[in-house]
């Protein structure tokens, strides 16, 4: 582990600036959520974190990732008794985010060999990795086949390089084949972006995946486990599942007919959506186990053997969970507009620049005199900005606010644009809080460079 026990130190909020009425650090984050930041004391306990740790800092609340885990195992577990989830850790590589995942039992879906990597720092075994990605290179191949991870396979092309790189090991290579069910999760109400045309898996369409299989079936350095679709992120309704579940199913019928193939599992993928709005309603894990259940049963009846359901969800288990913590540095009137200058930008999180996503903010501490702003990042690119016309109260210069829902894709995709260092990482428990990655400085800036 390259993380110092430093990184690692139980840290208790300095007694000065506690109440005796006031919210646990896990309250605090829980009443943001529900539009409460304006509390006084909600607002106390968070500058508290804020003056300690500084600004911009992530911070993370391990109830709600425990939450999420539960409501997913209550809703799948009874309906589905074959049954295994993984976390996709490009969602949130925090290692100590990792670990609470694995110490609730789930595997681990990656797509690099870094992920590789921590996952082993994490504890995981080859064994239970899970790699996932349409371009693996040489070195990625290689070390997946020697751990003993399943690797999900994208094209023939790459189902050669691992038949050749498992002989030179002299090893049997453990695969699934992501294919593509040619279904867009989004049809109901969004533009249609043509899953048909991704760069994911192998078509389903035409026997392209089938002749997969066939190929496959006659290499004896390829042992053949699973199938495996994955079909989009943040879906907010059923419908996709459901009509990609039928394919994949009559699917396994299909290769146990045809080429006599038994899987050890199915894998239906991630994506679960998470609500960004107030009062946003989407599918919840209930929703989807209740509406898969008929069909995998009717899919498994029907191909005479049950393979295990694997689902590998990311956003679903740690978005909520995550705040960022910001800093007002100005406040700024232009003809046309307000806008909130704040100690963060499109380094810190991208999701608003990436994807014109959608992140609730809350202006601690203050409920009155509402404006319509913009909340600018300190980046220098007229894009930077992280919410677009929100009304809310007046802030002012100094004044502490907090973007929600940002514990997935939010620090991994963040960067060091603009030469500024990474922020903070913080996890609460209860009224307890753990410093999981310390502030970068300008020595990490720098590194590598020979300056
Ligand atoms: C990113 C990814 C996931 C997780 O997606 P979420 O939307 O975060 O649930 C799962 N599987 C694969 C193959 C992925 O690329």
């Amino acid at each position: 582990m390259s993380l110092r026990p430093l990184s690692l130190a139980l840290l208790l909020l300095a007694p000065a600036l506690l109440r005796a009425a006031d919210p646990t650090l896990h309250e605090a984050l829980v009443a943001v959520r529900a539009d409460k930041a304006g509390d006084p004391a909600v607002a106390r306990v968070l500058q508290g974190l804020a003056s300690a740790h500084g600004t911009p800092l992530y911070v993370y609340d391990q109830a709600h990732i425990r939450g999420q885990v539960a409501s997913l195992k209550a809703a799948f577990a009874p309906r589905f008794p074959k049954l295994r989830v993984l976390y996709a850790l490009k969602a949130n590589t925090n290692p100590s985010i990792i670990g609470l995942l694995k110490g609730e039992g789930l595997g681990a879906e990656v797509v690099s060999l870094g992920e590789i990597e921590w996952a082993l720092r994490t504890g995981y075994k080859g064994s239970e990795i899970m790699f996932t990605s349409s371009s693996k290179n040489p070195a990625e191949l290689r070390r997946a086949i020697a751990l003993g991870a399943v690797l999900n396979v994208d094209s023939l092309d790459e189902l050669g390089q691992v038949r050749d790189e498992a002989r030179r090991q002299k090893k049997q290579a453990r695969i699934s084949f992501r294919v593509n069910p040619g279904v867009d999760p989004h049809t109901i109400h969004q533009i249609n972006t043509g899953i048909t045309e991704s760069k994911f898996g192998l078509h389903l369409q035409d026997g392209i995946a089938l002749r997969a299989y066939e190929q496959a079936k006659a290499m004896p350095e390829i042992r053949i486990e699973g199938l495996h679709c994955h079909i989009g992120s943040q879906i907010t309704e059923t419908e996709g599942y459901t009509l990609t579940a039928k394919k994949m199913l009559a699917f396994v019928k299909e290769l146990k007919d045809k080429l006599g193939l038994r899987l050890a599992f199915v894998d239906l993928g991630g994506g679960l959506g998470i609500p960004y709005k107030d009062g946003q309603a989407v599918m919840s894990p209930e929703d989807l186990a209740r509406a898969l259940e008929p069909i995998w049963k009717e899919g498994v009846a029907a191909a005479g053997y049950e393979p295990t359901l694997w689902l590998e969800p990311g956003r679903f288990f740690v978005g909520g969970s995550g705040f960022v913590l910001v800093r007002v540095n100005t406040v700024k009137q232009t003809p046309v507009k307000t806008f909130v200058n704040v100690d963060a930008g499109f380094n810190t999180l991208m999701r608003p620049i990436l994807y014109q996503a959608y992140h609730r903010v809350r202006v601690l501490g203050k409920s009155a005199d509402p404006v319509t702003v913009d909340i600018a990042g300190d980046v220098c690119e007229t894009g930077d900005i992280l919410a677009e016309a929100r009304t809310l109260p007046r802030a002012a210069a100094g004044d502490l606010l907090a973007i929600l829902d940002a514990g997935a894709y939010g620090f991994s995709m963040a960067s060091e644009y603009n030469s500024r260092p990474m922020p903070a990482e913080l996890l609460v428990d209860g009224n307890r809080v753990r410093v999981i990655r310390r502030r970068g400085g300008f020595g990490d800036i720098f590194r590598n460079t020979g300056k």
